[in-house]
C-alpha cells in the first residue's frame, strides 16, 4: 500500500541533512561498535564499509556516523547507531550448493552421478549446472549437480534436467503439475487439453508442486537495493518468471521497497542475474540458510522483517534520518559496488506485468 508523508519534500530533507552535518560537527567521534557486530556464527555473509579517505571520515564523523571496529573506522548504521552498517557480500562470494529444480527428498541416494542433467543444461545453452567437486561437500556431493552461479547463469526453469534424469533424483515436477491441473480441470468440467499445456506458472499455483520444485529462496538486502533507497527499480520482479505473485511492493517517497514473498519463490535466480547493483542486492539461498539469515538479519539482533519495518517506520516518522540512510547507502553502492544503469527496469514485464 502506498505510504504518504505531508508537509515537507525530499529536497527539504536533503537540505536538512546538510544542516545536521554541521550541527553534528561537535558530536563525539570514534565511538566503539557494539561487540555483536564482530561477525555472525559460521559463514559471515556481510561486510562493513571501512572508511579510509580522511575527507569521507571527516564528513561522516560530523554526522556522528563513525565507529571504531577492530582498529579501523567503519560507517555506523544510521538506524542502529552503535552498529557498523553491514552490506551483504557480492553474489560471487555468497554461493551455495543449490540443487536443480525438482530435487527429490532422497536426492543423494537416487543420483547416480551420470551427469545427464549437466549435459542437458549445457546443450540447452544455459550452463546453470556444474558438477560438484570434492571441495563442495566431500564424497556425498561429489559429481552431483549444483546451481551456484546465479549471477551469471541462473536456472531458466526449462526443466530439461528433470526430463533426462534417469533415476528420478530430479523429479519431473512440471509434468506432474500439468497432470494435477488436468485432473482438476476434468473434475470441474474444464478444458483438460489446455490444462495439460500450461507453462511454468503452474509451478507456483500448486503448493505441493512448488515445494517439490524449490531450489532456494531469494533475499533482498534493503541497504543495497535501489528500490529501498530512493530508487525506482523493479528489475528483479520483472525478470522473475512469476513476477507479482512472488513480489510485494510498498511505495513511499523513499522508493518502491521490493520484497520477495518466501512462500512463492522457487529460487531460480533470474532475479539475481537481473539486479543492476554490482554483486546483486538479491541472492538465492538454500532454505535452511535463508531461515537462519532472516532470524537475526546481518547480526542486527532483529529479524529481517523487523528490520524492514524499522526502515519504513523511520521513513514515516524521522525523515531526516531516513534521508541520511538513503544517502549513505546510495554512496556505498555507487562507490564500492557500482550500478549497471542499463539493467534498471522500472515497469513489471512478462508474467508479473500489471499486477503490482
Ligand atoms: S531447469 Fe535450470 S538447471 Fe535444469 S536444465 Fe533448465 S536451466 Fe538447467
Ligand atoms: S524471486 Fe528470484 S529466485 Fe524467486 S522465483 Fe523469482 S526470479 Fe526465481
Ligand atoms: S533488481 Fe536489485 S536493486 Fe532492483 S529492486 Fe531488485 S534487488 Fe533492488
Amino acid at each position: 500500500m502506498a505510504r504518504r508523508r505531508d508537509g515537507i519534500t525530499r529536497r527539504d530533507f536533503l537540505k536538512l541533512s546538510v544542516t545536521i552535518a554541521a550541527a553534528a560537527a561537535a558530536a563525539p567521534v570514534a565511538r566503539m561498535a557494539a561487540p555483536a557486530d564482530s561477525g555472525g556464527e559460521g559463514r559471515v555473509y556481510y561486510e562493513f564499509w571501512y572508511l579510509e579517505d580522511p575527507e569521507t571520515i571527516a564528513y561522516y564523523e560530523a554526522l556522528g556516523l563513525v565507529l571504531e571496529h577492530n582498529g579501523r573506522k567503519c560507517l555506523a548504521n544510521p538506524l542502529l547507531p552503535d552498529r557498523c552498517l553491514a552490506y551483504t557480500v557480492p553474489a560471487e562470494r555468497d554461493r551455495w550448493p543449490i540443487k536443480p529444480p525438482g530435487a527429490s527428498k532422497d536426492f543423494f541416494s537416487r543420483c547416480i552421478r551420470c551427469g545427464l542433467c549437466y549435459f542437458a543444461c549445457s546443450l540447452a545453452g544455459y550452463h546453470a549446472i556444474r558438477l560438484a567437486g570434492l571441495g563442495d561437500g566431500g564424497l556425498r556431493m561429489l559429481g552431483t549437480p549444483v546451481v551456484d552461479d546465479m549471477r551469471n547463469h541462473p536456472c531458466t526453469l526449462c526443466m530439461e534436467c528433470t526430463r533426462v534424469c534417469p533415476t528420478g533424483a530430479l523429479e519431473e515436477v512440471l509434468e506432474e503439475a500439468r497432470e494435477r491441473a488436468a485432473v482438476r480441470a476434468e473434475q470441474a468440467g474444464g478444458n483438460v487439453t489446455e490444462a495439460r499445456e500450461q507453462d511454468i506458472e503452474l509451478l507456483v499455483l500448486d503448493r505441493e508442486i512448488l515445494e517439490k520444485t524449490r531450489m532456494g529462496i531469494a533475499l533482498i538486502d534493503p541497504d543495497l537495493c535501489l528500490a529501498w533507497n530512493s530508487g525506482d527499480c523493479k528489475s528483479c520482479a520483472s525478470a522473475c518468471p512469476f513476477g507479482a505473485v512472488v513480489f510485494k511492493f510498498t511505495f513511499n517517497p523513499w522508493g518502491v521497497h521490493t520484497e520477495v514473498k518466501p512462500e512463492y519463490c522457487v529460487g531460480c535466480g533470474k532475479c539475481v542475474h537481473a539486479c543492476p547493483v554490482g554483486g546483486a542486492a538479491i541472492h538465492v539461498l538454500p532454505e535452511d540458510e535463508y531461515w537462519r539469515r532472516v532470524k537475526n538479519y546481518k547480526n542486527t539482533g532483529m529479524s529481517y522483517w523487523d528490520y524492514l519495518k524499522l526502515i519504513l517506520r523511520v521513513e514515516d516518522e524521522d525523515p531526516a534520518t531516513a534521508t541520511i540512510r538513503s544517502q549513505v547507502n546510495v554512496e556505498y553502492v555507487q562507490k564500492i559496488r557500482g550500478v549497471e544503469e542499463e539493467k534498471i527496469v522500472t515497469e513489471l514485464k512478462g508474467a508479473g506485468g500489471g499486477q503490482a
